[in-house]
C-alpha cells in the first residue's frame, strides 16, 4: 500500500517536472499491448516525441530521471510492476525509409519489415534477412539484428543517435568497433535516430523476392507462428546452439504459470495462457538452472527486461 502511494506521488511529481512537450505524452500507460509477449505492468510516464528536438529538450530538462526506450517490443520482457520514470518510444515521425541509390535511409520506428520491402521496391540486395524480423529499426541496432548469418551491422554504414545528454552524435559504424553478436556497445542510455544501410542494386527484383520467400519458408519450418513470444530467449553461446542445449535438457513442453517453452524452438517461450511477466521469467531461470547444472552452459537472456518485478 506504501509502495503505490509513494509511487502516486513520484508520478505526479515528475508530471510536473516534465516540459511542454508537442508529442504525446500519458500517465500509467498499460504496456503489455505494446509488447509481443503481452504482459507487464504500466510505464509511469509514456512519451512519443514529435521529432528529435522534443526528445532533446526532455532529455536536457530532465537529466537525472531514468529513461527507458520501447521500440516494436519484440525483443523485450516488460516485468509485472512497470517502468518507473519516463519511457520513450519512437513513433510516426521516425517511421520512414528514404532511398539514394543504393542506400536506403531509415528512421528509427521504421519496421524491419518496411525495410526489406523498401529494398526490394527499389531493386536493392542484401537486405532480405531482414523481412522476417518483427523489430523496429532501433530496436534492431541495440540488438544487432540478424537471421541466416548476417546482422544490421554488417550493412550499416552511418548511425545518428542522441546521446544520454541529449545531444545529437553522428557516428561512423566501419571505423569503431560497437557491435558483435546480438550486441551494440554503445551507451545503454544513448537513444538511435537513423541508420544509413547499403546494398547493391540488381536489374531483377525476383532475386530479391525468391531470397525472402526462401527465408520465410525456413522461419516457418522451424519456429511457432502467430503466438505471443519474443523469438530466441537466450544467445547462441560460442560455438553452440541454444535451442540445442535446451532440447537436450529436456524442457520443450515444460510449463510455468501461463507460460511454455515450445514444442516447435526450444529457444521460444510462449504466453498461451495468460502468462504474467513472473511466469516467463521463471521459466526462463529454470531453463538457465537445469542447462548449467546438466551441461554446464550459462545461457545468457538475449531478451531484455525492462522494469520492475511487482
Ligand atoms: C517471432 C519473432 C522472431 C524473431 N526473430 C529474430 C531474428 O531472426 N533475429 C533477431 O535478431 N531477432 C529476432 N527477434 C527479436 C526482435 O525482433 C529483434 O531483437 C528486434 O531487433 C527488436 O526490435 P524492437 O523494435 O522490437 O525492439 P524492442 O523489443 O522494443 O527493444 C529491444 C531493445 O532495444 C532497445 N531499443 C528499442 N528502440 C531503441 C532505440 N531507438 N534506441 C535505443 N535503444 C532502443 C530497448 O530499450 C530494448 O533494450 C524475433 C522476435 C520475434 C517475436
Amino acid at each position: 500500500m506504501w509502495g503505490l502511494i509513494k509511487r502516486f506521488f513520484h508520478r505526479n511529481r515528475l508530471m510536473h517536472r516534465l516540459p511542454k512537450m508537442r508529442g504525446r505524452v500519458a500517465k500509467d500507460e498499460p504496456m503489455a499491448k505494446k509488447t509481443w509477449f503481452g504482459v507487464g505492468g504500466a510505464a509511469e510516464i509514456y512519451v512519443e516525441p514529435a521529432d528529435a528536438a522534443d526528445l532533446s529538450h526532455l532529455i536536457k530538462t530532465l537529466p537525472d530521471e531514468p529513461l527507458t526506450v520501447l521500440g516494436a517490443g519484440s525483443n523485450v520482457l516488460i516485468l509485472d510492476g512497470g517502468i518507473p520514470g519516463i519511457t520513450v518510444h519512437l513513433g510516426k515521425p521516425f517511421s520512414y525509409v528514404r532511398v539514394k541509390g543504393n542506400k536506403l535511409t531509415c528512421g528509427a520506428g521504421a519496421t524491419l519489415r518496411e525495410v526489406a520491402k523498401t529494398a526490394e521496391k527499389h531493386k536493392i540486395t542484401g537486405l532480405e534477412f531482414l523481412s522476417g524480423i518483427p523489430g523496429s529499426v532501433g530496436g534492431a541496432v541495440r540488438m544487432n539484428a540478424g537471421a541466416f548469418k548476417q546482422s544490421l551491422s554488417d550493412r550499416m554504414v552511418a548511425l545518428t543517435a542522441m546521446t544520454g545528454n541529449g545531444d545529437i552524435s553522428e557516428i561512423d559504424p566501419k571505423e569503431m568497433n560497437i557491435f558483435e553478436y546480438r550486441k551494440c556497445y554503445l551507451p545503454d542510455d544513448w537513444i538511435f535516430l537513423e541508420v544509413v544501410l547499403e546494398g547493391k542494386r540488381v536489374r531483377d527484383a525476383s532475386v530479391i523476392r525468391d531470397k525472402m520467400a526462401e527465408y520465410k519458408k525456413k522461419r516457418e519450418s522451424t519456429q511457432p507462428q502467430g503466438v505471443r513470444t519474443a523469438g530466441s530467449t537466450f544467445k547462441n553461446p560460442d560455438g553452440l546452439m541454444a535451442w540445442k542445449l535446451i532440447d537436450k535438457a529436456k524442457l520443450r513442453g515444460t510449463r510455468v504459470g501461463g507460460a511454455v517453452v515450445s514444442d516447435k524452438h526450444a529457444n521460444f517461450l510462449i504466453n498461451d495462457k495468460g502468462a504474467t511477466a513472473d511466469d516467463i521469467e521463471m521459466l526462463g531461470e529454470k531453463i538457465r538452472e537445469k542447462v548449467h547444472r546438466e551441461q554446464g552452459v550459462k545461457l545468457e537472456w538475449e531478451v531484455k527486461k525492462l522494469g520492475v518485478r511487482k
